[in-house]
């Protein structure tokens, strides 16, 4: 690790930190935050695993250099011994290129084509070997995780404006876009030669653990990772637009507690104590899903009880996650001791290949490509919401009326709380100032 300490230009925490560089996978943690931590390793996550999705592996192939200086700065940030970029031994190319430019102190480890292996306790313990206690985050264990769009904006050192997306599923022509944080999906829909079918519906951020949108007007965030288009009536829209009444009240009178949701979850086969089968037995109960499964506060949501294990067609994912969220308003958290963790168990005969995944989820008819288009798109209209990250939304330092340029800041997390700073992703006038700013040229 040596060179990675000794060799880069040097970007600074607070130079991250001023850019408003988040987690661009989905969480939206702001990345200054994780990089003031100190860890023995620093991991590329870019597995990628939700999917039709391909906006890592076509970064990786267009900017493999700004990936790894940015991995590398971050390592020296946190003052790692090792940098690993995790991603799918399928992708021989972009292994081959990556393998052609690593830094001492940097190395690749080849991941199952599996579900969800993006998970970053998953991609941990496939990595290192080590596993994330239940309730923990990495640098519990020594490791840093950031996401292949962090790494490239991190090397970027210059404001978050624009956002790299896939745009796939009932669409003329899948592709993975870079857009103008604030772009609206109807846009991007339109760089992808619109929508195939008649009023569609989107998953947002992925058909595994994304959420359903049926408003095109909606902004693309920082954490926009992909659109997944589908027709209303395909499988996946019907189960995502499920109330909770029917997950809650279908749950209780058809699961048969057959436990294979628990055989096959990942954080169980980690040895975390959550059991989604016991969950589902509460509902017999209490039809609100007040249980008192408290080894849901563990559960990742990544579905693939839902989607794949349960084979009457149940939802134990949202009842796993309907636990979580009230255990999490009443204040109450689990704390596991050592002694009371079960070991991790052998995952590899339990693993879901992303192949079965997708004929499952009844999207093999879609192509599964998304190139890069070579052109960033910029819109003369941009809404840019106040909250794209974790912790508090940004407070505007502009008013409405103001003229701003693209990179300037407009908004600021409210002062000592967890944020990340908003910068105007186009030039133009601010004529709102509201929920979101809204910017028009
Ligand atoms: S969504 Fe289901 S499979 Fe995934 S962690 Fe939660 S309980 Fe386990
Ligand atoms: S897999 Fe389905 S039927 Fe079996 S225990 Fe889980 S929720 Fe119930």
């Amino acid at each position: 690790m040596e060179s990675l300490v000794t060799a880069m230009p040097g970007i600074t925490v607070e130079q991250v930190q001023s850019c408003g560089v988040v987690g661009a996978g989905g969480g939206g943690f702001p990345t200054h935050v994780k990089l003031r931590a100190k860890a023995e390793f620093i991991l590329l996550n870019a597995a990628e695993c939700e999917p039709l999705l391909h906006k890592d592996k076509e970064m990786l192939r267009a900017y493999p250099d700004e990936v790894i200086m940015g991995l590398a700065e971050a390592g020296r940030l946190v003052g790692a011994q090792e940098a690993v970029i995790g991603i799918k031994h399928k992708y021989h190319d972009v292994i081959d290129l990556l393998r052609s430019k690593l830094p001492g102190g940097m190395r690749i480890a080849e991941l199952h084509d599996s579900y969800p292996t993006g998970d970053e306790f998953v991609l941990v313990h496939d990595v290192t070997g080590r596993v994330i206690p239940p309730g923990k985050i990495p640098l519990a264990v020594g490791c840093v995780v950031i996401n292949v769009e962090t790494a490239c904006n991190i090397a970027r050192a210059r404001p978050v404006t624009r956002k790299f997306l896939t745009v796939a599923g009932a669409v003329a022509n899948p592709v993975t876009i870079e857009a103008a944080v604030g772009t609206t999906f109807r846009e991007a829909l339109g760089l992808a030669g619109g929508a195939t079918v008649p009023d569609p519906a989107v998953l947002v951020g992925g058909v595994m653990m994304g959420r359903l949108s049926t408003d095109l007007e909606e902004p693309i965030t920082k954490t926009t990772g992909g659109l997944i288009v589908l027709p209303r009536d395909h499988t996946l829209v019907r189960r995502y637009s499920r109330s909770w009444q029917q997950v809650s009240r279908i749950g209780a009178s058809a699961c048969d507690q057959c436990s294979f949701c628990t055989e096959m979850c990942p954080r169980y086969l980690l040895g975390h104590p959550i059991e989604p089968h016991k969950a589902m037995r509460s509902l017999v109960y209490s039809q609100t899903g007040e249980s008192s499964v408290i080894g849901t506060q563990f559960c990742c949501e990544c579905n693939l009880c839902t989607m794949i294990s349960c084979p009457e067609d149940l939802d134990p994912k949202n009842v796993c996650a309907q636990n979580k969220r009230r255990l999490a308003s009443e204040g109450k958290r689990w704390e596991v001791a050592a002694d009371e963790r079960r070991p991790a168990l052998h995952m590899d005969n339990r693993r879901t290949p992303l192949k079965r995944l997708i004929t499952k989820l009844g999207l093999s008819d879609f192509n599964n490509t998304g190139p890069l288009l070579p052109d960033s798109y910029k819109p003369q209209r941009v809404r840019l919401p106040l909250k794209q990250h974790a912790g508090a939304p940004a407070v505007p330092v502009v008013e409405s009326g103001a003229q701003v340029k693209e990179g300037d800041v407009i908004a600021r997390p409210p002062e000592g709380q967890l944020g990340a700073v908003l910068h105007a992703s186009i030039t133009g006038r601010v004529s709102s100032a509201k929920d979101a700013l809204v910017i028009e040229t």
